[in-house]
Formats: C-alpha cells, structure tokens, sequence
C-alpha cells in the first residue's frame, strides 16, 4: 500500500507493528560517518524479541527486536544481523535506508511521545 517496492515487505505491514510502535523511539546520536538517527526500544519491547519478520534486504527471516549482548539495551533492525557480507549489504542498502525512514516517520507520527530521559 503506498509501497513502490511491491516485493519488498515492511514491517509496518506485520501483524504486531501497532503493538511494537509505541515502544520504539529514535535517538540521534553521534556515530562514525556522521549523525545516526537509531530506532531503539523501550525495556518492555522485550516481550517482542521472539517476532520474526523478513530481512527487507535479503528475505531472510530475523529478528527485528533485538538486544544488544554487550549493553543489554533493546533496539529495532530493519535488517538481519547474521554477521556474514549479506547481512553487511543488508543494513547498508537503500531498502534499509527506506524501510528505517518510514518506521521513524510513524514513530514521529505518534501521538505519545515515550519518556526517553528517564
Ligand atoms: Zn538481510
């Protein structure tokens, strides 16, 4: 819908997104080529770790709601992390950019802001 990549599934298109969003927020922060704008999540979003999806630019199946080992922080990836050169290709493609800018779009678009400075 409104989608000009017709093969290409978005997440916002998945079953759980309407329960998902209100637990992501952006944060700008710096990073090493520049401003990074990542779509992280709220402690809660952990209940959504076991959600598959498919990599929006491989197809593969992942897991978007991810937890980072080392921080313990959660954050949402568009794409798959599977540590091989297509997981590389994944996150750095313009389907990534894509389907990044529009999950940030709708997080923008909530009504409620979630408390990031807590
Ligand atoms: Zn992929």
């Amino acid at each position: 819908v409104g989608n000009p990549h017709e093969d290409e599934v978005s997440f916002l298109d998945h079953a759980k997104w309407n329960e998902v969003l209100p637990h992501l927020y952006v944060q700008t922060g710096g990073g090493v080529n520049g401003p990074r704008h990542r779509i992280e999540a709220t402690d809660e979003a952990l209940k959504f770790v076991d959600i598959k999806t498919a990599c929006v630019g491989c197809g593969r199946t992942h897991y978007p709601i991810k937890r980072r080992a080392r921080w313990g922080t959660i954050y949402f990836s568009v794409t798959c992390s599977f540590g091989d050169k297509r997981s590389m290709q994944c996150r750095n493609g313009q389907a990534a950019r894509t389907e990044a800018d529009a999950i940030r779009a709708a997080i923008h678009g909530q009504p409620s802001e979630p408390n990031l400075f807590s």
